[in-house]
């Protein structure tokens, strides 16, 4: 039997006061009782002003304070008198002000308090708070929390929390769990606290379970309401996690069934060109290709082939380590629409990529009747133009550009064909405004950041997924070698040595000028000093992101066409540049750059059948940093990395703050909460399985839950 929380509903509820503006009552939200719907300044203890700046934090209604969750929690304690502080302990004391001192030193400014409780005087430091000057003044009573040290007999603590308070400022008796809410301008989280607190035991009886009591035991879930008391008060950290973990799990449910469902939804409803592939066109295609694909290329192709005979547009993420060959794979797709009569575009993040892309691809299809244009930023005006009409005639086959091409609204005559390359690195909004050309044209994402497949799955739920795990025959491993500063000569006399083979190298580093503040080493710098000193003779180039694009391109193509020897870089050239010459690349100040991006650069070579070399140098200290480089030294394979550098990082530094064109969630992170994402997808999808429109009774609540929070951001009308 369910237990039952300890909190009654309020009978004698008052009549919701009319008072919500228009337009809130024009889109009024719906809550999952009636009950949660009464307005916020319905309640005791809020008037006017205050129920103003709560609406204002968008509590609008019973229901919403519920839902706003804390975004910290503090554990306070007791408070002590000076005297009895404890060396190395957390505590809380007040006292009045009685000195401060701003001592403006540099690279850490600090301000310095001393109050005093009439017991003993206690030291209080902040770097780098100059703000403070203006809040801190002698004769304020303040409350602080910190860690105490002792410093020649005298206590001290180094920021320290502190709140003002005055005299009535009751002290606090007995140890407090105490929740941490977003505060604004107007309301403080203890403000917030209070309302919400006073209002809790209102709201919490008209929240009812929807789940079975066999769900909550498998996946260790707590009920609902207990969850939502708990998130609001709870007396430990571990109850925190117990609330977390529901309220997350139900998040993270409702998403995945939303995404289920808009998937099928959009599967049944929206058309793209079914494009023939048949045995002669698959033997013409592979024709151009001066190689055999792999098996991992193969299956690639056939999973698109299946896609874009389907009718429905195809959406699929075709992940592949560094090197493996997507671009072929991709290519394959575009020459399919073209043997169908319509156009194909590939999108890339950059330039100089879009450029590389069209010198492969033309070089590929030369002597073909296919029709290929280059657009991007650096095509010239007037041809431009030409190409747009050429394009919108369906005369142009295969567009190649960057954002350009869907900027400066180029429209297709019969765009077939979408292929994107390095998705990660290119906004889910430019995608949706390709999709909104004409009809839907089939989609392909090219992406090199090895994502874990877990995650994958669950971050990209709306795309089928097709992985190049196998790179192509002859390959020979990156010797990866990890140097302190002290020989680096010795990487130096390497490039040398292979310059003198007729092979290039690139040298990376972190930053294009100098900054002063550290020593790490700049492009311009290390280019100077290499041509003066240890590489001298060989042909030198810079490549960074300060350049005209004019020269950036010129720079390339020279180094492509091997009229230089070496290219001092920044990680301009992380993504996709391939020039299969290029042996050796040296990336120097290592320990500055992220484990993927490390593996990223270190694709840049091994292109070809030479035995290629990564150097990283670096006098890493740090634990996490010699990780990386150890990493680096001991696998080459892409998902290893990928997974180490998960784990090194977390998942929400992984993907770092890429947009990734989901719905806004109140609770889970989505990157954090792997495992979670992972069972609820589970459950999700068994859950749709038996019922696709979630019309079965025992999934009503679910279904509603679900138009409520993401009907809109989902476009799920349909189902309501
Ligand atoms: P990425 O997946 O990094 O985009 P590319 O498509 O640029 O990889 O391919 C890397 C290199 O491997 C290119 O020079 C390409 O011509 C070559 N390549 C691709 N597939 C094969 C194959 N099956 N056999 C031999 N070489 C291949
Ligand atoms: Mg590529």
């Amino acid at each position: 039997m369910a237990k039952r929380s300890a909190v009654v509903a309020d009978q004698s509820e008052p009549a919701p006061k009319n008072s919500l503006s228009e337009a809130e009552a024009a889109a009024p939200r719906s809550y999952e009782h009636p009950a949660l719907a009464a307005p916020v300044d319905s309640f005791e203890g809020v008037g006017p002003s205050r129920a103003k700046n709560l609406r204002a934090l968008g509590l609008l209604r019973l229901g919403d304070l519920l839902e706003y969750f804390p975004r910290d929690y503090q554990f306070e304690s007791e408070e002590l008198t000076i005297d009895k502080l404890v060396a190395d302990q957390i505590s809380t004391v007040r006292g009045e002000v009685v000195a401060v001192d701003y001592i403006p030193m540099r690279p850490r400014p600090r301000f310095e308090a001393t109050i005093d409780d009439g017991t003993e005087k206690l030291a209080l430091v902040w770097f780098n708070a100059s703000y403070l000057r203006s809040q801190i003044h002698p004769g304020k009573l303040i409350r602080v929390r910190g860690r105490v040290k002792y410093f020649r007999n005298m206590p001290q603590m180094t920021q320290p929390k502190w709140t003002t308070i005055d005299e009535s400022t009751e002290r606090i008796e007995e140890s407090k769990f105490r929740p941490i809410y977003p505060a604004s301008a107007n309301l403080s989280s203890e403000q917030i606290g209070k309302v919400i607190d006073e209002n809790l035991d209102r709201a919490l009886p008209h929240i009812e379970e929807w789940f079975d009591q066999a769900v909550l035991k498998k996946r260790s879930l707590i009920e609902r309401r207990r969850a939502y008391e708990l998130i609001h008060r709870p007396n430990s950290f571990r109850e925190v996690a117990m609330a977390r973990r529901r309220l997350v799990y139900d998040e993270l449910m409702l998403l995945q069934l939303g995404l289920g469902m808009s998937k099928r939804l959009r599967d049944g409803r929206i058309t793209a060109p079914v494009l023939r592939a048949d045995k002669v066109l698959d033997e013409r295609i592979r024709a151009r290709f001066p190689f055999q694909m792999t098996n991992a290329q193969q299956h690639a192709v056939y999973d698109i082939i299946k896609d874009v005979k389907s009718g429905q547009p195809m959406n699929r993420l075709l992940q592949g380590d560094v090197g493996s060959g997507k671009t072929v794979v991709a290519l394959y797709a575009m020459l399919v629409a073209v043997a169908n009569k319509m156009q194909a575009a590939l999108l890339a993040p950059t330039e100089v990529l879009a450029e590389q892309h069209f010198l492969t691809i033309s070089n590929l299809l030369k002597e073909s009747a296919v029709k290929i244009d280059l657009f991007t930023n650096r095509t010239k005006k007037t041809s431009r133009g030409s190409i747009s009409k050429q394009l919108a005639k369906g005369e142009t086959h295969i567009a190649v550009g960057t954002q350009a091409l869907i900027q400066e609204d180029v429209e297709f005559a019969n765009l077939g064909v979408v292929v994107i390359d390095e998705q990660h690195k290119l906004g889910v909004k430019q995608r949706a405004l390709l999709k909104s050309m004409g009809h839907s044209p089939h989609y392909l994402v090219m992406t090199a950041t090895p994502i874990p497949r877990t995650l994958a799955l669950s971050y990209f739920a709306d795309f089928d997924l097709s992985v190049i795990d196998e790179l192509p025959p002859g390959r020979q491993p990156i010797q990866t070698k990890w140097l302190r500063p002290k020989d680096a000569i010795k990487a130096y006399d390497f490039i040398r040595k292979e310059v003198k083979a007729r092979r290039q190298a690139y040298i990376v580093l972190p930053m294009i000028d100098d900054n002063g503040l550290d020593d790490s080493k700049s492009v311009r710098a290390e280019f100077d000093r290499l041509s003066k000193g240890r590489l001298s003779g060989l042909r030198l180039a810079m490549l960074h992101g300060q350049m005209e694009t004019e020269e950036k391109h010129a720079t390339m193509l020279k180094f492509r066409s091997r009229e230089t020897d070496v290219l001092v870089a920044t990680t301009v050239i992380e993504v996709g540049i391939d020039v299969p010459n290029a042996t050796v690349m040296l990336i120097d100040n290592a320990e500055r750059f992220g484990l993927s991006q490390l593996h990223q650069l270190r694709g840049r070579v091994g292109r070809g059948s030479e035995v290629s070399h990564c150097l990283l140098i670096s006098d890493a200290t740090t634990e996490t940093a010699e990780a990386r480089l150890k990493a680096m030294t001991q696998t080459g394979d892409g998902f290893e990395i990928a997974e180490m550098d998960l784990r090194l990082r977390g998942p929400g530094e992984f993907f770092g703050t890429r947009q990734h064109g989901l719905p806004q969630l109140k609770i889970a992170d989505i990157t954090q909460e792997i495992e979670l994402l992972q069972q609820a997808r589970e459950d999700a999808l068994e859950i749709l399985g038996k019922d696709p429109k979630l019309s079965a009774p025992e999934h009503r609540m679910l279904r509603d839950a679900l138009i409520r929070q993401f009907g809109t951001a989902l476009q799920l009308a349909q189902i309501g």
